[in-house]
């Protein structure tokens, strides 16, 4: 991958750079603020990348910091496995994490100034009728009934809304800001609202929770975030995170930027989405493989050098763009193809039994575990009378030229990978009429030998000894939508479901060597693309091998 510094700098780097050049910024402060709502999936890595990026680019640090003002949508579940995904995408965060409900009682004593400065109210409206009063984008709101009451009356309602004593709904604090605004946001936007759930950092102690608007800029303001990076739909919030930061006694006051969210085509990025995929158990679970979030693509294989240089190939911009899903997988082939140790495994085996080698006889074969590093040594491969090869490596079909068919043809010979050249004899049968079993002879002195001149093998195709092999199962994905824009406009994602997205094969056979496959290390399979273990679906007797990606883009020829 190119190197990050010889690259122009993009347009947050630019404004970091001219910000540390004039003293303005001392320290570079950046967050991550997800919410623990869901699993963090791709959309998530590129602001990760950027916001940790940044920080070690420039000398800074980003905190990690959960945004839980949602308690009724939060799980710790989810709080543990972003931390996790972070820490794999290879970032730390000084210290230890921050909660937006770390802050919750600063937030209290923040509405009480805002309540005092006759900057905020309590509005009993229905949700209802708070919809109708506030307008719509072309035309004004009108002030809430409740709006010009005395602050005492105020500060009153607020104490009981903390205290419990109004329901669920009943009423919410507001800004006092401009119903007239053409900025929605701006129009007496709600700063806090009752909800009586447990949370899980704060337990039972709060029964009013602060609006992602009212505590986003504020937890900036205590950390001593200087540029608060966010996605391009947070621009019409800016004025509103501007006004609060403004009209509040704030340590510090950093500064909001926007850059374009992620969107990938054939891909669905939405925390709802997923979480729906996961609830109606239409994949298996956050960490299905074929999920875009961050421990699916862990599971699948995928490496964190991979999905740091896709983030890091697409750049950050201030305009949308569909991303083409071929570059992420592009990224994972490249990052695999420098890492992964190759090995044979025949995925749907057909016998091949070697007339002129002894039964009961084993040669050891060796190959390296990888063709351009010789620091990772060689493997052994034990070769028998009986081996396997794949089933559409072998045809009776003799008029097949040479140029189409480079595998085994009945007459003629084929070199075996890292092993001897072999003439296919005969092929055998069953009932049904389908070649179960081929009987092949050996070319002498071919093992790393080219064959006598008359003798040309039509190409090289994998094999595995019939005796001595790992069992394995091996799970083939494919894209999980087939459409490119599976949640465009009004469209239901769920119809783009691609009912092939999952093939098991089981049966297969892999070298022996693939028994000491661990999870998220990919291997190679040679002719078949990358594969790594599933710790989740092996079991004791089977390996079971997820197909992180093919050799190539085979779908681009599908469609
Ligand atoms: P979703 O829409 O999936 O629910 P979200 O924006 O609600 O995502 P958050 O937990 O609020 O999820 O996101 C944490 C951070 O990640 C935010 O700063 C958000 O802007 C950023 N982020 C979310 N999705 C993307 C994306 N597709 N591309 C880039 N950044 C994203
Ligand atoms: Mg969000």
């Amino acid at each position: 991958m190119s190197d990050a510094n010889s690259k122009p700098l993009n347009f947050l780097e630019q404004i970091i750079k001219q910000d540390i050049d004039s003293g303005t910024t001392t320290k570079l402060i950046t967050r991550f603020p997800p919410e623990p709502n869901g699993y963090l999936h791709i959309g998530h890595a590129k602001s990760i990348c950027l916001n940790f990026g940044l920080a070690e680019k420039f000398g800074g640090e980003c905190n990690l910091r959960f945004d839980d003002t949602n308690p009724a949508k939060e799980e710790l579940e989810y709080v543990e496995s972003i931390k996790r995904d972070v820490a794999w995408l290879g970032f730390r965060w000084p210290g230890e994490v921050r909660y937006a409900s770390d802050y919750f009682d600063q937030f209290y004593e923040w509405a009480l100034h805002l309540i005092r400065e006759g900057n905020a109210y309590v509005c009993h409206l229905t949700a209802e009728q708070a919809k109708e009063y506030r307008g719509w984008a072309t035309q004004p709101g009108k002030p809430s009934p409740w709006r010009d009451r005395p602050v005492e009356e105020n500060l009153a309602d607020f104490e009981k809304m903390r205290a419990g004593e109004f329901d669920e709904g009943a009423c919410v604090l507001r800004a006092k800001i401009d119903m007239a605004s053409p900025n929605m946001n701006m129009r007496d936007p709600i700063l806090y609202r009752i909800r009586k759930v447990s949370h899980h950092q704060t337990g039972d102690k709060w029964c009013i929770y602060p609006s992602y608007d009212f505590a986003h800029g504020q937890e900036d303001a205590i950390e001593g975030v200087t540029h608060s990076i966010c996605t391009l739909e947070f621009a019409d919030h800016r004025p509103l995170y501007e006004w609060l930061l403004n009209n509040l006694p704030v340590p510090m006051v950093p500064r909001q930027y926007e850059f374009a969210r992620l969107e990938l085509n054939y891909t669905v990025t939405s925390k709802r989405k997923l979480k729906q995929l996961v609830d109606e158990k239409r994949v298996d679970g956050w960490d299905d493989p074929r999920m875009p979030t961050i421990s699916g693509m862990r599971r699948r294989g995928y490496t964190p050098a991979s999905l740091r240089n896709f983030c890091d190939l697409i750049g950050v911009t201030k305009s949308g763009s569909t991303i083409d899903v071929g570059q992420l997988e592009y990224c994972v082939r490249d990052d695999l193809n420098n890492v992964a140790p190759r090995a044979m495994c025949v995925i749907n085996p057909l016998k091949v039994t070697i007339r002129n080698m002894p039964a009961g006889e084993t040669q050891t074969m060796k190959q390296p575990v990888h063709p351009n590093r010789e620091e990772m040594g060689e493997r052994e491969l034990p070769f028998t009378r009986e081996i396997l090869i794949e089933q559409d490596d072998f045809t009776e079909d003799t008029s097949l030229s040479r140029k189409k068919f480079k595998r085994l043809v009945l007459g003629d010979y084929v070199r075996l990978r890292g092993a001897y050249v072999i003439k296919a004899e005969e092929s055998i049968k069953n009932e049904a009429g389908e070649i179960v079993e081929v009987i092949a002879t050996l070319v002498e002195g071919t093992v790393g030998e080219n064959p006598p001149e008359d003798i040309k093998p039509r190409g090289v195709i994998h094999w595995v000894s019939a005796t001595e092999n790992v069992d394995c199962e091996v799970r083939l994905y494919d894209r999980l939508f087939n459409d490119p824009a599976p949640d465009a406009g009004d469209k239901n994602f769920l119809d783009a479901l691609n009912p092939e997205s999952l093939t098991v094969v089981k049966g297969c056979k892999g070298e022996i060597g693939l028994q000491f496959a661990q999870p998220e290390h990919a291997y190679q399979f040679e002719r078949e693309g990358y594969f790594c273990i599933d710790a989740q679906y092996s079991n004791g007797s089977t390996l079971v091998f997820n197909r992180t990606i093919g050799l190539k883009d085979s779908w681009s020829d599908k469609v």
